[in-house]
């Protein structure tokens, strides 16, 4: 790929993780965590070894769209046993507190269990981690720049609306100053087509995303139309059983995939 660097490995003993991608958005809502959960289940039906890694502390949103419960356990030399999603190893900060609890921390705290999360956790040999970045800010991003695992590349997910581009650039801005290279933009909810008369509605309009990624000079990874079936999915806890038994709702996420 032209602008992103080849797959970042690790170095350090016991890690053995070959490609980390963290998935951001400029802010809430426009899909990032479903964009995210949908990417790494399909990596995996491609035939890579993958982990997924709830990085959004505050609200974690992972362990409900895949209907996952249950406390992590330890193994015996301390690491975080993750939570499966059939194959899929997932831990997320939603296994260590109550569905309604609030996490309020301090930033070291943040800093520490990210770090715990990507270094301390149990993941075995993985092609990929995906990580769900917490929207905007970059407090995330500037821990998981200094750690000890390379960030291979972030995937920026927006909507086409011209509000969600403006934060979408702020994202990108963030990740080029903790210098984690971005790998491309998605356009998330790009289009609806109608399931009875097969005519697309661009309701939040299109395009605008391939047209910022090109005036970026930043790959454009693919477009996902909105699709009901993956938000229902989603609500359900269902969203990985729909990603891997529904080719169809999964082909655009495929194109994502290999754009990687
Ligand atoms: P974020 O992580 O950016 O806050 P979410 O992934 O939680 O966003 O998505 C917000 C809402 O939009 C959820 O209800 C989700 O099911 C829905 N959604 C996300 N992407 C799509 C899509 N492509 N088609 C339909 N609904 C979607």
């Amino acid at each position: 790929h032209p602008h992103a660097r080849p797959p970042a490995r690790s170095g350090q003993a016991g890690l053995r993780i070959k490609t980390v991608i963290a998935v951001g958005s400029g802010k809430g809502g426009v899909g990032k965590s479903t964009v995210a959960a949908s990417l790494a289940v399909t990596l995996e039906l491609l035939g890579a070894k993958v982990g997924l890694m709830d990085a959004d502390v505050y609200g974690p949103s992972i362990p409900h769209l895949f209907g996952l419960t249950g406390k992590p356990e330890l193994t015996p030399n301390k690491k975080i046993v993750p939570i499966k999603s059939g194959d899929l190893p997932v831990i997320s900060m939603g296994f260590f507190v109550e569905p309604d609890q609030a996490v309020i921390w301090r930033g070291p705290m943040l800093h520490q269990s990210i770090n715990q999360f990507l270094g301390e956790t149990d993941w075995g040999e993985l092609d990929y981690l995906v990580i769900d970045m917490p929207p905007g800010t970059g407090d995330v991003a500037l821990t998981l720049s200094q750690g000890a695992v390379p960030i291979a590349g972030a995937v920026v997910v927006c909507t086409p609306q011209e509000v969600a581009l403006l934060d979408a650039v702020k994202a990108i801005s963030m990740f080029r100053t903790v210098k984690i290279p971005v790998a491309g933009i998605v356009e998330n909810m790009s289009g609806f087509v109608c399931p009875d008369c097969h005519k697309r509605y661009d309701i939040f309009g299109s395009g605008g995303a391939r047209d910022k990624a090109e005036e970026l000079s930043l790959p454009f990874l693919g477009e996902l139309p909105i699709d009901p079936i993956l938000r229902k999915a989603g609500d359900a806890g269902e969203l990985a059983a729909v990603i891997r038994s529904d080719a169809r709702a999964r082909a655009p996420l495929e194109k994502v995939a290999r754009a990687l």
